[in-house]
Parts: C-alpha cells; sequence; structure tokens
C-alpha cells in the first residue's frame, strides 16, 4: 500500500522574532571568534597520503589489469590481515635489514605480544601457507594479493609510509618456469599499462654459495675500506651484501670492481639461471644482467630481479617492484621444507610512473564513456527516475544522470558535454502517462516510448548491443 502524506491545511503560525540586543550580538560574535580559532584541522600523518577522486582512473586501471592478469595465469585472492606478530617479519626478512632494524611500525598489543604493520606480505602469505593448511592443497600454490603496507620510512618522493603493493606467489614448485612467469606477469602488467620497462635480474645462489661469495666480498672490501662510505663500514659487520646496494658516489668505483656473485655459483645454480634467462628470451622479455643486484630482504634465493621504469625520472626512477625466490622460507617459518618464488609491485610509484609518462606522451586513460544521459523535471519524475535507474542496474547500459539538477537546459547541457547519443528525458506528463522520450542528441529527433519498453528500445539504437540485436 503507497502511504500517504496528508497535507497541513492550517495557516503556518507567523512567529515575529525579537530584534537580538546589541549585546547579544558582540557576545555572538565574539563566540564566533573564539571558536574559529579553537578550530583543529588534521592532514594525513607525515609520509602518508590520501587517494583522492581525481586519481582513481589511474588506481583502478591497475587493479583491473592485475586481476586480470591473476585469472589468466590462474592465481587465486588472498588477503591476511594488516597487523601480524612483529616477530613474523623479524624472522623472514632478517634482523639486519632496513625494513626490519628502521622501519616497522611495532606496537606493545594490550594482551601482551608486540605485534606489527605488515611491513610487506611475503611472509604473511607464507605463514598462512603453513598455518592454514596451504600446504594440503595441489602443489604449487599460486596466490595474488593488492593492499597497504607500512614502512616507516624517511618520506620523499614516491617513498610513503603507508603504500599499496600487489604480489604473486608461487608456493610449491622448483622450477625456473615459475621465476620466469613470474617476470612475465610483472612484465605485462606494465605492458598492458603502455609503460615501458625493464627487469634487472641476477642469481644469489643458494646460502651456501652465498656465505662463500660474502667472505670473498668482504677480503676484498677490507683493502678499500679507506675510500667507504660510514653506512659501507657499518654493512662490513652488519650485512656485507647489502654492500652491493650502496648509492654514495664515493663508492661506487669500489663497488664497481668488486667479485660477482656469478662467478661463485655451482654449475647447478649456473644452469637454473641460464634456463630463466632462456624463457624469458623466448618470451620477448628485455632484461639487464646486474651483478650487484641483491635485494633488500635475507629470504631470497636464486633468482632475484627488479622492474625499472625505462623513462622515467625523479620519483619515477626508482625501482617499481621486485621480487626472486625464497626456497628456505616456508621451512624457516615453521612449514615443511618447501620451494617458491613471488614478486610484488608498487602501486603508489607506478602511479607516479604513470601520469608522467602518460602526460609526456599525450596518451590518456580511457574512461568508458557513457550510452545515455538520464534528465527529469519535476518531484514526480525525480521519484519515477530514480526507480528506473535502479531497474535498468543490470541492464549494461551505461547512464549518466544528475538527480540535483531541475532544469532540462543544465541537463541537457551536461549530456553534451558527455557526447551521449541518446538522452532519456522524463517529464510530469510522463510519469502520468507512463511513457519516456528518447533523444537523439545529434538531430534532436524524440521518441515516445512505454516505459516498460525503455531497455529494449535504448538497446536497438545503441551501437554497442549491435551484436545481441542480430
Ligand atoms: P620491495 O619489496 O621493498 O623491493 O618493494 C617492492 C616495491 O614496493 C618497490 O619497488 C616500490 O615500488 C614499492 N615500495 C616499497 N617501499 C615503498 C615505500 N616506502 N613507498 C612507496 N612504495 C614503496
Amino acid at each position: 500500500m503507497k502511504a500517504k502524506i496528508k497535507k497541513n491545511k492550517k495557516p503556518a503560525k507567523v512567529v515575529i522574532k525579537k530584534p537580538i540586543k546589541k549585546e547579544k550580538m558582540k557576545k555572538n560574535e565574539e563566540q564566533k571568534t573564539v571558536s574559529d580559532k579553537n578550530k583543529k584541522t588534521w592532514t594525513a600523518l607525515r609520509g602518508m597520503h590520501d587517494i583522492l577522486p581525481k586519481e582513481e582512473k589511474y588506481w583502478k586501471n591497475m587493479y583491473n589489469v592485475s586481476s586480470k592478469l591473476a585469472e589468466y595465469m590462474q592465481f587465486a585472492r588472498i588477503e591476511t590481515p594488516i597487523l601480524e606478530e612483529a616477530s613474523l617479519f623479524i624472522r623472514s626478512i632478517g634482523k639486519t635489514t632496513d625494513v626490519v632494524e628502521k622501519e616497522m611500525y611495532v606496537f606493545d598489543d594490550s594482551d601482551g605480544g608486540k605485534i606489527c604493520l605488515r611491513p610487506e606480505a611475503t611472509a604473511s602469505v607464507v605463514r598462512a601457507y603453513v598455518s592454514d593448511g596451504l600446504w594440503n592443497n595441489p602443489q604449487p600454490v599460486k596466490v595474488w594479493y593488492w593492499g597497504p603496507m607500512f614502512r616507516h620510512d624517511r618520506p620523499q618522493a614516491g617513498r610513503y609510509r603507508q603504500f599499496t603493493q600487489v604480489g604473486f606467489e608461487n608456493i610449491g614448485v622448483l622450477d625456473p618456469a615459475a621465476d620466469a612467469e613470474l617476470i612475465m606477469i610483472a612484465f605485462n602488467f606494465y605492458k598492458d599499462l603502455k609503460l615501458p620497462v625493464e627487469i634487472h635480474i641476477n642469481s644469489i645462489g643458494t646460502p651456501e654459495e652465498r656465505e662463500r661469495y660474502k667472505n670473498e666480498l668482504l677480503n676484498y672490501y677490507r683493502t678499500k675500506k679507506s675510500y667507504l662510505c660510514e653506512e659501507c663500514r657499518k654493512r662490513m659487520q652488519k650485512n656485507p651484501l647489502r654492500l652491493l646496494d650502496c648509492k654514495e658516489e664515493q663508492c661506487q668505483g669500489v663497488k664497481e670492481e668488486a667479485p660477482q656473485i656469478v662467478d661463485w655459483l655451482s654449475e647447478n645454480s649456473k644452469n637454473y639461471f641460464m634456463k630463466v634467462l632462456e624463457y624469458l628470451d623466448e618470451l620477448g622479455v628485455p632484461y639487464i644482467l646486474r651483478p650487484s643486484l641483491v635485494r633488500g630482504l635475507d629470504y631470497y634465493t636464486h633468482t632475484v630481479f627488479e622492474v625499472y621504469p625505462i623513462s622515467g625520472e625523479g620519483a619515477a626512477q626508482s625501482a617499481l617492484g621486485g621480487g626472486g625466490r625464497y626456497d628456505l622460507l616456508v621451512e624457516e617459518l615453521g612449514g615443511k621444507s618447501t620451494p617458491a618464488a613471488g614478486m610484488a609491485l608498487g602501486i603508489d610509484r607506478s602511479v607516479i610512473y604513470m601520469k608522467e609518462f602518460y602526460q609526456q606522451n599525450q596518451l590518456r586513460v580511457e574512461k568508458e564513456p557513457y550510452d545515455i544521459f538520464f534528465a527529469q523535471l519535476g518531484d514526480r519524475a525525480k521519484g519515477r527516475a530514480m526507480k528506473i535507474l535502479d531497474d535498468l542496474r543490470e541492464s549494461n547500459i551505461k547512464i549518466a544522470f544528475n538527480l540535483y539538477k531541475n532544469s532540462l537546459k543544465t541537463q541537457l547541457d551536461i549530456a553534451n558535454e558527455l557526447k551521449v547519443p541518446y538522452s532519456l528525458i522524463l517529464g510530469q506528463k510522463e510519469v502520468q502517462e507512463g511513457t519516456i522520450i528518447i533523444r537523439d542528441m545529434e538531430s534532436g529527433i524524440q521518441e515516445i516510448v512505454d516505459q516498460k519498453k525503455i531497455e529494449t528500445a535504448l538497446k536497438k539504437k545503441l551501437k554497442k548491443f549491435d551484436d545481441t540485436n542480430k
């Protein structure tokens, strides 16, 4: 039953307001200024940033490309909590890494333990693989995620304290094809976004090979100690492989002459790496062999890689993503010995690169155009228009509308701006008659159709439904 609202016929009481006394007005004014002074406004925390509506097109695009790639390559979605036990990351990423030493957001939980905001998600996914019994499923387990990560880093362009990563993990096979598959996904992610990238790649072998190499590296660096920056001297004590990550000008010469890890790999490790490269050649993925690439986290073995923009400037020059093999991590986190590999791409940085590259190359992020504009006139038409909009929700017709504008001219101006081929017009008369007007925006010719037949009538007119009409 339709609810009827009775109209109040009684004339409204006329209230005569007393004039506000001068002193009272003064007091009001004073109050206003005091409260304005006390007004506090908030900005996002340092290193955190809002993603505003105007950015949505980039983020949506990247999400859609990721989920399409995941589906095609048969990676299932996984979501792990943002909070984890702090020890999970200390154990997996490594005590002496920058992430664990300086960048983790660690809190005391009210019931005891130390918890933290995840700085990355590979450790969380492996934790889930062990604790949720994913190792019981057919192997490998291929999963992907998309979500926020937190690192209390020094904020600068392209470096935030909260940032988003999309990641792909393949747990349960030791096969160079799995490594190449991940690199191919990273490469295709940017290819689908029309962004040129190149892959930097290296192999850091097994822990034993790495240990032997570390000794050799230290022997070499000891002879060059006087040329090194402060940080590198510390690295010699704590994490010698990170010596190869140094960006300081004064250390570059020493770094270039340093022994290379490939020379310390066993035949097996070399063959494995060669096979990965062969697959990349076959796939046509461009890569650069970079002997100094070691990645910042402790858990990597064999293949490591990073993705770089080809033509970026400033913030858009840093790595967009990276990954590699981590054959020891599942066991390290309490599971059975299980080979695995994965990669993560930074979305914030990719968006910076995309904006810059698109602007330089006059590319546009294509938005799906609207098919029609729905204009309504008058109160009753507004309600009916909302109902028709709701009924057409599943029709696949993309409808633009503005329920808060009452003038037909203003609404048709919007329709013209949006370049829709047709508009629907619903006025009081049409509401009464159960009809609606379809206006051809180019010729101005208008046709009246039954409201029940809107969907069929529109689909007949719209080119995008041509196939379904045949
Ligand atoms: P990582 O595993 O540390 O190499 O991170 C992979 C990718 O995540 C990087 O290449 C960046 O694109 C992104 N990323 C890492 N840290 C940050 C950060 N602090 N701010 C923005 N993006 C980041």
